[in-house]
């Protein structure tokens, strides 16, 4: 996502602060926008976005308490939703002007738990909804994986899909390794990263029709001990920017940092990662299609309900001559590669 930062509305230190870091080590493009202040963390981070982010695309701009401001910059940015850190106190303070400026521009927020109770009581039984938590267990460790982070990222995916689209899209799940990216055993550093051809053009066509791309990746060397789990993310990092670089903007990533044997329901063919996507992003999941390079990706589309496609770049090859149970499902469609599995899905879609 393109993030606008709203700097004078974010306290030093804050919660709100520490996940902001955190997405920009996941690799979101952060924008920042108005005068820091003193001992704000963010005043180095991403690139100036100018006062009012007036001519950046900006998908959601994420703002303090104090509502007016960041209001205001969705207003003058045009940007397509907003996320505020809130607090039951300041809201107390808001004026019509906040009250009706976070009503209509569809606002989400985040409220820490033990002001939960209070909070609620002083909205509108529609807005409750778009109120998340933050999450009651402070991790420690670095921002890329802290669970503050993890909520913000969902809340602001979740109300940039409430903003842009009806319910019941279709996306297009993909796997990374061997399928967007070239296959390598347990892809662990940045610069490993290279896009397979072709790729880049088939999701900005996906994208331009309206449908959004969700990568679903296993990331079993977490769990293995191979790696910790800021790699991945670091990865994930460079996948975006390279594919920002091309002018596609990845509408959510999400992987397993589990190993095989932990027994997770999120680890591909399990269907949690997909069905958690579909909710947030508003996705019709038996209108979507999943597409990877191995059978555990084909049998996770289906077992979500979606159709799956076999590409044959990474261990496609290797998979397609490879023994399948009688009873096992074959691939809706085998593609040689993600570009031709975008087609089919577009063909299929419209
Ligand atoms: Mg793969
Ligand atoms: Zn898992």
């Amino acid at each position: 996502m393109r993030l606008g930062i709203h700097l004078p509305s974010i306290p030093p230190r804050s919660r709100l602060e520490h996940a902001i870091t955190g997405l920009a080590d996941r690799g979101h493009l952060i924008l920042r926008s108005g005068r820091p202040p003193a001992g704000s963390r963010l005043a180095e981070l991403g690139e100036p976005g100018g006062d009012g982010l007036v001519r950046r695309e900006c998908d959601v701009v994420v703002g303090g308490a104090r509502a007016r401001g960041p209001l205001a910059l969705v207003a003058l940015s045009q940007a397509r939703a907003v996320v505020l850190g809130l607090e039951a106190a300041e809201h107390l303070r808001w004026g019509a002007v906040e009250r009706w400026g976070f009503a209509t521009t569809g606002g989400f927020g985040v409220v820490a738990e033990e002001e939960s109770a209070a909070f609620l009581a002083q909205v509108e039984e529609g807005e409750r909804e778009r109120v998340a938590l933050w999450p009651s267990v402070r991790t420690g460790g670095p921002a890329s994986t802290h669970l503050d982070t993890a909520l913000l990222e969902r809340t602001c995916e979740r109300a940039l899909a409430r903003r842009i689209a009806g319910p019941g899209r279709a996306a297009l799940f993909v796997d990374r390794d061997g399928t967007l990216i070239e296959e390598r055993h347990h892809v662990a550093e940045p610069d490993q990263v290279s896009l397979l051809g072709g790729v880049a053009a088939a999701l900005r066509d996906a994208r331009a029709q309206g449908h959004p791309v969700v990568v679903i990746s296993n990331q079993a060397g977490v769990g293995r001990g191979l790696f910790p789990e800021t790699r991945v993310h670091e990865v994930m990092a460079r996948l975006r920017a390279l594919l920002r670089a091309e002018g596609v903007e990845l509408d959510s990533i999400r992987h397993c940092p589990h190993a095989p044997e932990a027994g997770c329901d999120c680890r591909k063919p399990g269907t949690r990662l997909l069905r958690e996507a579909a909710l947030d992003l508003r996705v019709s999941l038996t209108d979507s299609v999943m597409v990877g390079d191995k059978w555990i990706d084909v049998d996770a589309g289906h077992a979500a309900g979606s159709a799956s496609v076999l590409v044959l770049t990474g261990h496609g090859g290797e998979e397609a001559r490879a023994e399948r149970p009688a009873e096992a499902r074959g691939a809706d469609q085998t593609c040689a590669d993600l570009p031709a599995a975008v087609r089919w899905f577009l063909s299929r879609a419209n």
